[in-house]
C-alpha cells in the first residue's frame, strides 16, 4: 500500500512551490496538438494557487539530450496553460541560475512561471546532484505531479526531493489510488486484458496478472506468440520466436495459477496490411502461409465479451490489433464495447491503447485513463517508482 503526502497533508499559504508537471505534449511546429496533459495539472495548479502559494511549473518536453533545442522550448505549453487557465504563465528562459532566483523572489500572488525544458540541462536526465541542489534552491516546497515521468529517476523527479519537502499533486495521488485498486483487494471477478505487441514488453506484467485476475484475456501481436507456443504456425504473422518458450512456461503457469487464461479462437488475417485492406476471420490453425493475423476476430471479441460482462473490475492494457490500420481496430473497439457495457469499474493504461481509444472516440466508455505509459506498466508490475518513492511518507 502505498501511503504518500500529498499537497492536502501540508501546509502551502505563502510557501514558493516547484511543482513538476508532465507537460510532455506533442505539438505540430509551434502548436500544442493534444493538450490533455495541460489539462491535466489544472486541478493542482489551482488548488496550490488558491491557497495562497506561489507556483513555479517545471517540465521536459521531448528529448533534447541535456542542450537547448530551439523547437523544444516550453512556450506553446505556457501559451497553451494561459489560456486554459485564463491567467497569464510568464516563461523563464532558463531552468536554473540567478535569473530564476531573482523572478521568484519577486513573485506576486497568483501569478504563475513556467521553467523552460528541464532536459536542455545535462544535469536533468543524469539525476546529478549538483543540479537537482540548484534546481530546489528558491524554493520551500516540491510538488511532484507529472505521473508520467514517475518511473524515471531524475533530478526533477528524484534528486530534488533531497532538498525539499515532497509532495504528490492531486493528479499523481489519483494515480496511485486508482492505479491501485486492481492491485489490493480488488472486486471481484477482476478481468485483466493484455495486447500490444510483443510478449518482452510485458513479461512482468503478464505474470502480475496471473497472480492477481480471475481472468487473463490476451490479444494484439502478443497472443500470436502465445498460439505459437500452443502449436499453431500463423503463416507470416508478426510474433517473437525468442519468446515461444516465455510463452509456453506462462501457459503452463496458468493452469496452476486458478486464473483462466484465453488466447484468441478467431482472428483478422490479411494478405496485405494497409487502410481497408480485405481479409478473414479465420482460427487460428486456418492461417495460410503468407498471410498476416492482426486483429481479434468476432468470436473472439463475443467470447471475451461474455467473460467482460461478468467482471467487477477490469484492468486494460494494449489494443488488441494493429489499430492504427482501420478496419484492423474493430476487435480494440468491440472489446471497449463491452467494457463500457459491463458497468464494471475499468481502468486503462499503456500509451497505445490509450491513443487508439481516443481515435475511436471511447474514452467516456471506462472509469480512468491513466496519463501514463510505461510508469503505468511499471507501477501495474509492482516495481518501486523513483518519482513516488521520493515522496514524504504519512
Ligand atoms: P501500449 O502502448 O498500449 O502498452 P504496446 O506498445 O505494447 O501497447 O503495443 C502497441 C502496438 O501493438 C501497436 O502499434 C499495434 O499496432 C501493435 N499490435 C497490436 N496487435 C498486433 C498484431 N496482431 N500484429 C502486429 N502488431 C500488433
Ligand atoms: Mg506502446
Amino acid at each position: 500500500m502505498i501511503n504518500k503526502k500529498s499537497i492536502e497533508d501540508v501546509e502551502v499559504t505563502g510557501k514558493k512551490v516547484l511543482m513538476r508537471s508532465d507537460f510532455n505534449v506533442p505539438l505540430d511546429g509551434s502548436r500544442v496538438r493534444d493538450d490533455t496533459r495541460i489539462r491535466a495539472a489544472v486541478p493542482t495548479i489551482e488548488s496550490l494557487i488558491g491557497r495562497g502559494a506561489r507556483v513555479v511549473l517545471a517540465s521536459h518536453l521531448g528529448r533534447p539530450g541535456g542542450e537547448p533545442k530551439p523547437e523544444l522550448k516550453m512556450d506553446p505549453v505556457a501559451e497553451r496553460l494561459a489560456h486554459i487557465l485564463s491567467r497569464p504563465v510568464h516563461k523563464i528562459e532558463t531552468v536554473v541560475g540567478p535569473e530564476v532566483k531573482k523572478r521568484v523572489a519577486e513573485m506576486q500572488e497568483g501569478e504563475l512561471l513556467l521553467l523552460e525544458n528541464l532536459r536542455f540541462e545535462k544535469g536533468e536526465e543524469k539525476n546529478d546532484p549538483e543540479f537537482a541542489r540548484q534546481l530546489a534552491e528558491p524554493f520551500d516546497l516540491f510538488v511532484n505531479d507529472a505521473f508520467g515521468t514517475a518511473h524515471r529517476a531524475h533530478a526533477s523527479t528524484a534528486g530534488v526531493a533531497s532538498y525539499l519537502p515532497a509532495v504528490a499533486g492531486l493528479l499523481m495521488k489519483k494515480e496511485i489510488e486508482e492505479l491501485s485498486r486492481c492491485l489490493n483487494d480488488p472486486a471481484r471477478p477482476l478481468t485483466a486484458i493484455l495486447g500490444g505487441a510483443k510478449v518482452s514488453d510485458k513479461l512482468n506484467i503478464i505474470r502480475r496478472f496471473l497472480e492477481l485476475a480471475d481472468n487473463l484475456l490476451l490479444g494484439g501481436g502478443m497472443a500470436n506468440t502465445f498460439l505459437v507456443a500452443n502449436g499453431f504456425t500463423l503463416g507470416n504473422s508478426f510474433y517473437e520466436e525468442e519468446m515461444v518458450k516465455e510463452a509456453a512456461e506462462l501457459l503452463a503457469e496458468s493452469e496452476e495459477s486458478g486464473c483462466c487464461l484465453l488466447l484468441p479462437v478467431d482472428l483478422a488475417v490479411t494478405e496485405e496490411l494497409k487502410p481497408g485492406a480485405s481479409f478473414k476471420n479465420l482460427s487460428p490453425e486456418e492461417v495460410d502461409e503468407g498471410a498476416k493475423a492482426v486483429d481479434i476476430g468476432p468470436e473472439t471479441v463475443a467470447l471475451f465479451g461474455d467473460i467482460i460482462t461478468d467482471a467487477a473490475m477490469i484492468v486494460w492494457n494494449g489494443p488488441l490489433g494493429v489499430f492504427e490500420v482501420p478496419p484492423f481496430d474493430r476487435g480494440t473497439a468491440g472489446v471497449a464495447a463491452a467494457v463500457a457495457g459491463s458497468g464494471a469499474y475499468s481502468v486503462v493504461g499503456g500509451g497505445d491503447l490509450v491513443a487508439a481509444l481516443e481515435g475511436l472516440g471511447l474514452t467516456d466508455k471506462v472509469s480512468f485513463i491513466s496519463t501514463g505509459g510505461g510508469a503505468t506498466l511499471e507501477f501495474w508490475e509492482g516495481k518501486e517508482l523513483p518519482g513516488i518513492a521520493a515522496l514524504l511518507d504519512k
